[in-house]
């Protein structure tokens, strides 16, 4: 048996029991089933049969509450992730740091189901001052539902739903932010964005992309420490820029990214051209706007070519007038590979689509129409020639075949 805490009896009795806290939060707000994946609803009505608390959350909650189709439906529970393997043939567990199971459904689909942790930052009151204690952490700490809320980012991506009580639960105050429709940090703006300086470019991407207002506490934060952003993870700010780009409010985010400045500590070549170049700027604002068409029509441009679309004002001044283009390209390239680790496949393809256009301009596309980099040059080609107000020719527009917004969002973090 187990020995109890020093502290334990004094919850024994009357005092609060595990769950109790979710009941105080719970608030009815049925949600239509339908609305629902039904293999998340099938993983949520398993995990609670067998007698666990199961739980709809995180962006997949926000996106039902604001009226928009879910991404993503992710599942928090009070069960192991062994005790979530057990319960499904295909079940998977993944993840080294903080180990989740991922369940698998028809075509290719996962439900990604995470036992309730708190944040390993977040120290309790008797492990104060044991700094050995702190040094053992890892991401596996396992927690409450409240506590796994106020791990996360931003109130809006804190609430779970309850799909047998039809109930919302919120410890975190993010109903009535989605109803006020505004963007808050759970906790002192300051501190989460010090925290992970990433939460930065989030709150960009979620006030852009759900057209949400951004709280003025919160505002304040991201423009005093933006230039936090410099000390995180290459690979997660270039994958948070990719999916500001992708959302569909590429336009809007770029634009809250100058705003906030933090545009000039990622990307500041971007950033000063903007300042600059008007002229340029507003064909820059309107390439993002083609890109944000297409992907509300479910043609979703591929990553090389979105981030040519931010890159392509500061591209282009960078190779105006380059005795030797392909010295000059690898000139602007170098600063973003040591900033953002930019991969060379990206670098390749942009310079692939780049050359590909004088060849396209001039009508030879079926030169190159079965080369793999056909599909992104000829976007571009288009993207460009709407940009400019110029028609773009029927056989243009007949390609490119493949869809690309069926591409699944294969780099989650393990946060959620
Ligand atoms: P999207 O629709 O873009 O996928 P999302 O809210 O689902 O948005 P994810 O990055 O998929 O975002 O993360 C899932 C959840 O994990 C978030 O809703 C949030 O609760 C939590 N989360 C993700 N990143 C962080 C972070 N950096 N800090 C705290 N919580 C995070
Ligand atoms: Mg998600």
């Amino acid at each position: 048996m187990k020995t109890l805490p020093a502290f334990a009896p004094a919850l024994a009795g009357d005092g609060p029991r595990p769950g109790d806290r979710d009941r105080a939060a719970a608030v009815r707000h049925p949600i239509a089933i339908e609305r629902i994946d039904p293999d998340a609803v099938q993983v949520l009505r398993r995990l609670v049969r067998a007698g666990h608390v199961a739980y709809l959350v995180g962006g997949g909650v926000r996106d039902l509450l604001l009226g928009r189709a879910p991404k993503d439906f992710d599942v928090g529970t009070s069960a192991r992730p062994l005790q979530v393997r057990a319960l499904f043939r295909n079940c998977r567990i993944i993840g080294r740091r903080f180990r989740l199971a991922h369940v698998f459904f028809r075509d290719g689909k996962v439900i990604e189901v995470a036992t309730f942790r708190r944040d390993p930052s977040s120290r309790s009151e008797h492990d104060e001052g044991t700094g050995r204690d702190l040094l053992i952490r890892s991401d596996n700490v396992y927690g409450e539902p409240h506590e796994d809320a106020a791990r996360r980012d931003f109130t809006i991506n804190g609430l779970f739903y309850d799909i047998e009580r039809e109930q919302v639960i919120d410890h975190v105050g993010g109903l009535l932010d989605v109803q006020r429709r505004l963007l808050r940090t759970i906790g002192d703006p300051d501190v989460r964005l010090r925290e992970d300086p990433v939460r930065i470019l989030r709150a960009i991407k979620f006030a852009a992309r759900l057209d949400l207002g951004i709280d003025p506490a919160l505002y304040d934060a991201m423009v005093e420490h933006r230039g936090q952003l410099v000390r995180a993870a290459p690979a997660r700010v270039l994958e948070e820029i990719l999916r500001l780009l992708r959302g569909g409010a590429a336009h809007r985010s770029v634009a809250l990214a100058w705003d906030t400045g933090a545009l000039s500590v990622v990307l500041p070549e971007v950033a000063s051209f903007l300042d600059d170049d008007a002229e340029g700027a507003s064909l820059l604002w309107a390439r993002l706007g083609a890109c944000d068409r297409r992907q509300r029509a479910g043609r979703l441009p591929s990553d090389p070519v979105l981030l040519l679309a931010l890159l392509s004002g500061a591209l282009e001044e960078a190779l105006h007038e380059a005795r030797d283009p392909a010295a000059a390209l690898d000139g602007f390239f170098e600063p973003l590979v040591r900033r953002l680790v930019l991969p060379r496949r990206m670098r390749e393809r942009i310079r692939q689509v780049l050359y590909a256009q004088r060849r396209l301009a001039t009508g030879r596309h079926a030169a190159i129409a079965g080369r793999d980099f056909y599909d992104d040059a000829v976007t571009w080609f288009c993207i460009e020639r709407e940009a400019r107000g110029q028609p773009v020719p029927e056989w243009a527009r007949a390609s490119p075949s493949r869809d690309a917004s069926v591409r699944r969002d294969a780099t989650r973090p393990a946060a959620g």
